[in-house]
């Protein structure tokens, strides 16, 4: 079986299918995609590309078209939540200090990007996975409308609620973190208040934190995640938000906080949720990517980077042998002790951010104000090239 001749079924058109699709188009392979809704229409939020992803994008030239509908936030900023002053300041962008830019993006946007590069005739929408069986080397895929598809080879990316990784796995194995959030976009002509509206910002205070950053291609949009530390009742992954219920629970915060979290009207929390490490990633020919392999806490924004490095990796295994269960087996080591190192410091990050008034947030306080102390936890994830030697590869 040559590389072009494998049937590569991959499973949801978010961020991990559809850059898993153009990463394998690069390497001469072609892949259907089947997406359990009826319309690509991400809602709700936006996302931060970093460089560990954005270099990507560029490779799948389609950087002018993120630029066009992202910003790039000029500085990390950290504020003490209640009373505003700077904790910490970087004066520094994605591209200065990794060489690939940072896109602040409506997901919508980013979805639409990928979804045109990709091509429409190869996403198959209202195609929801139901379940799976193999023989003999095939994978047949069972659809919730009855249909079914087969393939040599099924990527679970259908995100962090995956289907598939509960079939493989055997139950819902996600985990409550503590922590719920709110999640809202505002234009910043309603954000009078607000120091510093180009920048990438975390208003940290104990038990809870805001974090912002612009989107848009003029940067006129904030998008932000408000969170905090609290119990979640039930097996729901949202429930109803009382219409002040985040104004109660940051009470006496700085006026641009308020300010921020009061323009949009919130119907929803959210639990933060994450999935513990896997030991193998794959079953026979079905094997996770993205959230489905590793959904993480958004703390350290990186959910969707470390997937689109899943998708290079991914692909890059699949051109370099006709055997698939080698390919895959080779991914998953790629791939293990990264991705699992990258959710370790997304949880820890809001352990560290939600610190009590005291010695311990003193000491936190200056480590995030030392530009050495900032670039020895955030170089080993967004100067990481998932892919280094593609020039290399012969794809014609
Ligand atoms: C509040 C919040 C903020 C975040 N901010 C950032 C950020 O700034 N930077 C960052 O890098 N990451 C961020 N993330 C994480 C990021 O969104 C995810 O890690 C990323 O989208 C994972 O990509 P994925 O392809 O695995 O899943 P998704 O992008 O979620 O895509 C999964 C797809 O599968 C489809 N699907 C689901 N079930 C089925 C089924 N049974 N059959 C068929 N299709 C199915 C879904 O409809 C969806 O289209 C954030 C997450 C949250 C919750």
């Amino acid at each position: 079986m040559s590389e072009s001749d494998k049937r590569i079924a991959i499973i949801g058109a978010g961020v991990g299918g559809l850059s898993l699709a153009l990463a394998l188009r690069e390497r001469g392979m072609e892949a259907q995609i089947y997406e359990k809704t009826h319309e690509l229409r991400e809602v709700g939020a936006a996302v931060y590309l970093a460089a560990n992803a954005s270099r990507f994008i560029e490779r799948f030239g389609l950087g002018d078209a993120f630029a066009a509908v992202s910003w790039e936030p000029t500085a990390l900023i950290y504020r003490d939540g209640r009373d505003g002053h700077v904790i910490a300041r970087h004066d520094e962008t994605e591209s200065s200090a990794y060489g690939a830019p940072g896109y602040g993006i409506h997901r919508a946007d980013l979805q639409e990007i990928l979804a045109n590069a990709v091509g429409h005739d190869q996403i198959h929408l209202g195609k929801e996975i139901a379940s799976y069986a193999q023989e003999g080397g095939e994978v047949t895929i069972d659809f919730a409308d009855g249909t079914q598809a087969v393939a040599d080879i099924v990527v679970g990316a259908d995100g962090a609620r995956s289907l598939v990784r509960e079939l493989m796995v055997g139950h819902d194995d996600k985990i409550y973190t503590g922590r719920s959030g709110f999640r809202g976009l505002v234009d910043v002509k309603d954000l009078p208040s607000l120091p510093d509206p180009t920048a990438i910002q975390f208003w940290i205070g104990p038990d809870g934190h805001l974090l912002h950053y612009p989107i848009g291609g003029n940067g006129d949009v904030i998008n932000f995640l408000l969170v905090k530390r609290m119990p979640w009742e039930g097996d729901e992954w949202t429930v109803d938000a009382g219409p002040d219920e985040h104004l109660r629970l940051f009470e006496g915060w700085h006026p641009a906080v308020i300010e921020m979290i009061s323009a949009p009207t919130f119907d929803r929390r959210w639990a933060l949720n994450r999935r513990p490490p896997l030991s193998q990633w794959y079953d026979g020919r079905v094997v996770l990517l993205g959230d489905a392999a590793h959904a993480l806490v958004p703390h350290h924004g990186q959910g969707a980077n470390i997937t689109v490095e899943d998708a290079v990796v991914l692909a890059r295994c699949l051109s370099e042998t006709d055997d698939i269960d080698a390919a895959i087996a080779s991914f998953q080591d790629q791939r293990l002790e990264r991705t699992a190192r990258v959710q370790k410091a997304s949880y820890i990050t809001a352990d560290v951010l939600h610190l009590s008034d005291g010695d311990e947030a003193t000491q936190r306080n200056a480590q995030l104000a030392s530009s050495e102390w900032m670039h020895g936890q955030l170089d080993w994830i967004h100067s990481y090239n998932a892919d280094p030697n593609f020039d290399k590869v012969d794809i014609a």
